[in-house]
């Protein structure tokens, strides 16, 4: 089993912790009500101001250190900020990889790339929100990816397939991780893999092809197609080879902030069902006086409070440089799945209201059972937790 490390000098805040960012979020997601998100949803459309707005607030850039032209928040700040965006309905899926894929370039990323790069993610005049791992026929088992990257002179030449790539359509850098060296030319599974920048302005119609997928919810989903496609070797990040690492380095930090969506998921969700069931009567009461309409609610809350316990206990060793992935993962699973109970209460307390449009539960409901499957799923979580927390046989 793993050792905890020693916690003295880790703190962490309870309550409403940043309310300035808070308050400041709530604002903007006011101008934003669920009628903005269902039309979006009817046209397929990006929610173009949505973005705009939490960019020139500033938002997307907290995590960019002041040096490149960002905030240089604390993760935990990032997570306040997307949590907020959730728990007021809103939805931070079209752009919240705006804030954390930089982290790959950041930590592993040339002096020339952070300063060519950087301060104009910071200032929101370049998109780098796109990040191709996922292939239809690997799947979770990462390692064995098809995409393949050959040298070629000044540049890479990659042939290969990526699907569920989020926001390639909107976004106009992509990280890509493909596998420079054949798996069985290394002695290791999780060597010769190789992160890369893509200029997806310039790639598209030469070797580069992005097609939408029609999905349950509205969150720019696409296949991504390279055949051919060329990548100066300047737009590799770090070594060649060592791309697995750097993907994972940034996986706690990208699971901290997707948890506290769940979390802010799971908040209107909870809401939004005691409003309900204050407000509506049935038999001559209010149907939240059935304890069997009122105690799913309580439940779903107090999972949300102890999941967001263990978050902030996970942000918070994060913050002080200490292990934190049982924690993280933990989290994630705890989060969504808090979220998903939350919603289940919620949509079954609007009874057959819960199926119209108009009240915003049947969406929230639809993307937050999304936590449970992406960046990671329930399973993967588990199977962590048995073999690296609990020191259980490993399973694959
Ligand atoms: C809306 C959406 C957006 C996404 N955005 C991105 C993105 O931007 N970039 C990107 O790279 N990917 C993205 N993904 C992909 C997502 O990360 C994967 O779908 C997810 O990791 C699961 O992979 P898979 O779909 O290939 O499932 P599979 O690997 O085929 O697994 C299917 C099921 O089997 C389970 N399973 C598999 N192996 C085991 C095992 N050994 N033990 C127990 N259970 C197992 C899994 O947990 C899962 O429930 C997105 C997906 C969706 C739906």
């Amino acid at each position: 089993m793993s050792e905890h490390p020693p916690s003295a000098e880790v703190q962490i805040a309870l309550g409403e912790d940043y309310p300035e960012i808070r308050e400041s979020i709530r604002k903007i997601c006011a101008g934003f009500p669920g009628a903005y998100w269902r039309d979006l949803e009817e046209r397929i459309a990006y929610p173009t101001e949505f973005v705009n707005a939490l960019t020139e607030a500033g938002y997307l850039a907290a995590l960019i250190p002041e040096a490149y032209g960002g905030a240089g928040l604390p993760l935990r700040a990032a997570a306040v900020i997307l949590e907020e965006i959730h728990a007021s309905g809103c939805n931070a899926g079209a752009c919240h990889a705006q804030m954390y894929i930089m982290g790959t370039l950041l930590r592993h990323g040339s002096p020339a790339q952070k300063s060519q790069y950087l301060p104009q993610i910071a200032s929101g005049a370049l998109r780098l929100q796109a990040f191709g791992v996922t292939e239809p026929t690997s799947g979770t088992d990462t390692t064995k990816l098809k995409t393949r990257a050959v040298k070629n002179g000044d540049h890479y030449v990659v042939h290969g397939q990526k699907v569920w790539t989020s926001r390639a359509l909107h976004s106009d850098m992509m990280l890509l991780l493909a596998r420079t060296t054949p798996l069985d030319q290394v002695s290791k599974k999780t060597e010769g893999l190789s992160v890369f920048l893509v200029d997806i302005r310039e790639a598209l119609g030469h070797g580069l092809e992005i097609k939408p997928i029609k999905a349950m919810i509205n969150h720019h989903a696409t296949e991504v197609f390279f055949d051919g496609m060329k990548v100066p070797a300047a737009n590799l990040i770090g070594e060649e080879g060592k791309g697995f690492k750097y993907i994972l380095d940034g996986m706690n930090a990208e699971r901290i902030l997707v948890s506290s969506e769940c979390i802010g998921d799971a908040r209107w969700f909870v809401k939004t069902a005691v409003n309900y069931a204050k407000e509506r009567v049935v038999f001559d009461r209010p149907i939240g006086q059935n304890q069997a309409i009122a105690f799913p609610i309580a439940r779903a809350h107090a999972e949300t409070e102890a999941a967001d316990l263990l978050l902030r206990k996970a942000s918070a060793l994060f913050a002080a440089g200490q292990a934190c992935a049982p924690e993280v993962n933990m989290a994630k699973l705890l989060a969504s799945e808090a979220a998903w109970h939350a919603a289940e209460a919620c949509l079954q307390t609007h009874g057959g209201f819960g199926y119209a449009r108009e009240y915003d539960v049947e969406r929230k409901w639809r993307e937050t059972r999304l936590m449970q499957i992406a960046p990671i799923s329930t399973n993967l979580v588990l199977s962590y937790v048995a073999e690296h927390v609990l020191g259980l046989p490993r399973s694959f």
